[in-house]
């Protein structure tokens, strides 16, 4: 099959033919249609985070047709449309995953990152964390649904009932969670790179009430800011926006250094948090969500074989929406 390959020695993936997996015990083998391209994979080739899998096919927002069983599968057959998420395995004996925590795991494995991913024809997947998806979205629109979706309603989630919410970089996950966090009667305040016009339009079509630089002060002080740029000095800059009590939640695996700030900043009971990784449960409910929830899902879509061209796009700020591969 053809594959997008990650051999750890430079961050351009290599278009290569490797053997088709076989699926083990409990696992699906999968023809993908369609996998997100995530900021998380940059983070991975670029070498921001420890210990990938070498050599590594990325990718873990995939969507594809059930091709064949492993022994011992409930819940999926033959010809099921199936999506793939990043939590691709937990141990199931650690204190974490004995307490509801999976996503916080001490033995996981992670598609697209530990485990071979989607940026590929083919891919095998423990079935226990894959999911059925919503029928209304296409492939295409279905695929950012698995992580920026996921691990977008996560972030939305950690926020409570804050009912005035600010997102902090316009991209796959917050396209989706502004629409979530509308639909459940809140106002999204989106923050954009200075000067981003374009995506800061996007953010009031999807129902910004209001729309700006990173560097710009809302028209009203937040009850929440989300955070899924990578960039740590947004950290001090969205406790500055939000109000007494107020909760700052980073929904990225990875930023750069949060610069020095005073403690002012934090005093009043605001807090700052981080999200990471999801669980089955996370994603059963978000799928039912997205089921009963028209979200206007925005791709750009590339071939398989142009990868690279898409983690540029994605590097450079150049995409509105998701990119997102198509392997037919
Ligand atoms: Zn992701
Ligand atoms: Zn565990």
């Amino acid at each position: 099959m053809r594959a997008m390959v990650f051999d750890g020695s430079t961050p351009v993936l290599q278009d290569l033919q490797v053997p088709d997996p076989q699926p083990g015990a409990g696992q699906l083998l999968i023809d993908i249609h369609a996998c997100g391209v995530c900021r998380t994979d940059l983070h991975v080739i670029d070498g921001e985070l420890a210990h990938p899998k070498r050599a590594l096919i990325p990718g873990h927002e995939i969507v594809g047709i059930v091709a064949a069983l492993g022994t011992g599968i409930t819940g999926f057959a033959v010809g099921d449309r199936v999506g793939v998420p990043w939590t691709g395995h937990t141990c199931g004996q650690c204190r974490y995953c004995q307490s509801g925590r999976e996503n916080l795991c001490d033995a996981p494995g992670f598609t697209g990152y530990t485990l071979d991913g989607g940026y590929a024809e083919r891919t095998v997947a423990d079935s226990r964390y894959c999911f059925h998806l919503p029928q209304r979205y296409s492939d295409v629109e279905a695929a950012p649904l698995l992580c920026a979706g996921l691990i977008g309603y996560r972030t939305l989630a950690m926020a409570g009932d804050a009912q005035r919410i600010g997102i902090y970089g316009f991209g796959a996950a917050a396209h989706i969670v502004a629409q979530v966090a509308r639909h459940q009667g809140r106002d999204v305040y989106a923050f954009t790179r200075p000067g981003a016009t374009a995506s800061q339009q996007f953010a009031r079509q999807l129902g910004a009430r209001w729309a700006g630089g990173s560097d710009e002060n809302p028209p009203a002080a937040l009850d929440a800011a989300l955070i899924f740029a990578p960039a740590g000095s947004l950290i001090p800059a969205a406790l500055r926006a939000v109000a007494k009590g107020g909760i700052v939640v980073c929904g990225g695996i990875h930023m750069s250094d949060i610069p020095s700030f005073p403690y002012s900043l934090l005093w009043e009971e605001r807090r700052v948090v981080s999200v990471a990784n999801l669980t089955r449960a996370d994603g059963q409910a978000f799928m039912k969500l997205a089921e009963a929830t028209p979200l206007q899902i925005t791709t750009s879509p590339y071939p398989l074989a142009e990868a690279n061209r898409a983690l540029n796009d994605l590097r450079n700020g150049a995409l509105v929406g998701a990119a997102v591969l198509t392997m037919r």
